[in-house]
């Protein structure tokens, strides 16, 4: 009889402590949450975190930068993991981004009408754009080259001449063609597309000789037929882009930025993604 009573208590207290443990591991949790932000909120990222999600532009077919994962819907790249360490600082949870597909053509008027928070999405920083958008520091650098099929025979810019480049509506590869194209005295005329995959079924189809872009972009589209040019020329710095006058959101960002080259972030970072 009493060790059976004994038995009982035992087991009792057992009961006991279990619960015990599995309310100190809640409280654990709840005293250190993952998405208490790092630094204190200006009023542009506050609106942010109050609104409980981050809505992000991004690219969804540039390989290392964004890209989206056609089976799952997932976006992986040096850009996404950009936005998702902005999230944290504001203190948003990862599965809180909102990704977006985006396009050089689109990428500024979701800014505009409030449907993006941010477009991280290699986004060159120019001084015309700087007076529509904000834009953080640059965070990478890359150049315009062009990509030819090796049965074409074009072996430089100097061989274009007198054929016809595919380039995105809303880049900046039309104009860094262009002048290039002149200093080297080479007549070249242009086709425009809303897409990358448009201008690639045009280079593969014979309608256009080239595709032009940043070179990070042409990498995806690189295959055992074509042959992206040495040339490379126009650099661009890619900068992270909010609606124009949220000064605070960028002053924030590039606060992130900062500490991110100082502590050595971005080197794994970028390294990562092969882009170093
Ligand atoms: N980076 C260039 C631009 O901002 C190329 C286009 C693109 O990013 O899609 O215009």
């Amino acid at each position: 009889m009493k060790k059976s009573a004994l038995l009982v208590l035992l087991a009792l207290s057992l009961v006991l402590g279990a619960f015990a443990l599995a309310g100190c591991g809640a409280k654990e949790e709840a005293a250190a949450p993952e998405t208490e932000p790092a630094v204190e909120l200006p009023a542009g990222a506050k609106a942010i975190k109050d609104a409980g999600v981050l809505r992000v532009g991004v690219k969804a077919d540039v390989p290392n930068f964004g890209l989206q994962d056609a089976a799952t819907g997932e976006f992986a790249g040096m850009e996404i993991d950009l936005a998702k360490a902005i999230a944290k600082r504001i203190g948003i949870a990862e599965d809180k981004v909102k990704f977006e597909a985006v396009t050089a053509k689109t990428r500024g008027p979701l800014l505009d009408n409030g449907q993006l928070d941010l477009v991280i999405a290699t986004f060159t920083i120019k001084p015309e754009r700087l007076e529509q958008w904000n834009f953080s520091k640059p965070y990478y650098q890359d150049e315009v080259g062009l990509l030819v099929k090796n049965s074409s025979g074009i072996k430089s810019l100097a061989d274009l001449n007198g054929k016809t480049v595919g380039v995105a509506q809303g880049a900046t590869s039309h104009d860094a063609v262009q002048a290039e194209a002149d200093k080297a005295g080479v007549k070249v005329t242009f086709l425009e597309f809303a897409t990358y995959p448009e201008i690639n079924a045009a280079l593969e189809s014979g309608r256009v000789d080239a595709f032009s872009v940043d070179k990070s972009i042409l990498s995806g589209y690189l295959t055992e037929n074509s042959t992206i040019l040495p040339d490379g020329f126009s650099p661009q710095d890619y900068g992270i882009a909010s609606k124009k006058g949220t000064d605070d959101l960028t002053t924030f960002i590039n606060g992130m930025l900062a500490e991110m080259e100082t502590n050595g972030e971005m080197k794994t970072l970028l390294e990562k993604w092969s882009l170093n």
